[in-house]
């Protein structure tokens, strides 16, 4: 077994001691991760159901096992911390750097069902992304290519997800900075239409979709919010979030694995700067959600691209956006904020 063999990231991998696996990535010279799992923990029972949705061609998840799930433990019994002090967490080492394990509750899980990770980005339980420094993003965003290689590798995965829910406002059941790899046996509702969509505009246009729009976003200027080198943040035309960012490589790429040094190196410098305009806006931390969109294992590799969308349902210092009727009932989003404007405030926070 072999996943991306970066230079200057030592992995090592165990199991915990239901058998699950866990991985570390840590750079050299940090101290051998020599895992010593003693909790009388069982393998938990928690095969998942995919069922299709007729009416809408669509697969749904059902995960049950998951009501029982650890939900907001205090700071000092939170899993995802290293296990020092007699404190027994997911996570058997004195320290980590940046670790990924199966997730005990996982909503995909069973022979060809797929699988789910969680990521700890840091072993601090105070940190947030944002106070990551631009290295240890670089770390994480080895983490995230490493595994999306490995998911993409078993039996049955059509597609990886990598992902942060931050905050409780999203639905946050853990405080500690982590974020969690779903790999799932078919490929997303919205993938799939994002794949319809770039079908028929290549054979209307002979062009890629993503392409056009991207270099039509950076010619228009109006809602960019950040550039680099190598990638480019804007606010989308037709946002549907208070608050909504996508960031695409210049040079399109499927996926994680198929970013070069270069576009690796530059990502967490704008990454970090938009998180922290984020934090910025309101004067309070925002919860978003942070979503790679990967082009699926087995197609749309030339028609999609890999971008991040960051979104937060925060749409002012003191109220949440809620989807209700139109967005919840049919998929029609009433948005509060004009793109062009959050896009200038992002851009002076
Ligand atoms: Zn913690």
């Amino acid at each position: 077994m072999s996943g991306v063999r970066l230079s200057d990231v030592r992995r090592t991998t165990d199991r915990l001691a239901d058998g699950r696996e866990i991985i570390f990535f840590d750079r050299p010279g940090a101290p051998e991760r020599v895992v010593d799992d003693r909790r009388p923990l069982t393998a938990a029972s928690t095969s998942s159901q995919i069922r299709r949705d007729p009416m809408l061609d669509e697969y749904v998840v059902m995960a049950s096992h998951r009501q029982d799930r650890t939900y907001l433990p205090p700071a000092d019994e939170c899993p995802l911390d290293p296990s020092v002090d007699g404190k027994r967490t997911e996570v058997p080492t004195p320290d980590y750097q940046v670790v990924v394990f199966e997730n005990r509750f996982p909503s995909l899980s069973g022979p060809g069902k797929g699988r789910c990770e969680v990521v700890c980005f840091s072993s601090d339980h105070n940190a947030s992304f944002a106070d990551l420094t631009a290295d240890q993003v670089d770390l994480v965003l080895s983490a995230w290519i490493d595994r999306s290689i490995e998911l993409a590798a078993l039996p049955g995965v059509e597609q990886v997800f990598c992902f942060e829910n931050r905050g409780e406002e999203i639905g946050v059941t853990l405080s500690h900075p982590h974020g969690q790899i779903y790999a799932y046996p078919f490929v997303t509702p919205r993938t799939t239409r994002m794949l319809e969509v770039a079908q028929r505009y290549r054979a209307g246009t002979g062009g890629v979709l993503v392409d056009d729009v991207v270099a039509a976003e950076r010619r228009d200027g109006s809602r960019v919010v950040g550039e680099t080198e190598e990638w480019t943040a804007f606010v989308p035309e037709a946002a549907r979030w208070p608050v909504e960012v996508h960031l695409y490589p210049k040079r399109r790429v499927p996926d994680l694995p198929g970013l070069d040094a270069a576009q690796r190196a530059d990502f967490g410098p704008l990454y970090l700067d938009l998180l922290r305009r984020f934090d910025r806006l309101y004067g309070t931390p925002l919860p978003y959600i942070a979503a790679w969109h990967q082009a699926p294992v087995r197609a749309g590799r030339d028609l999609l691209g890999l971008h991040l969308e960051v979104f937060s349902i925060r749409r002012s210092a003191d109220k949440l956006k809620f989807l209700a009727g139109s967005e919840s009932a049919m998929g029609a989003f009433i948005g509060d904020v004009l793109p062009e404007r959050t896009a200038e405030r992002l851009r002076s926070a």
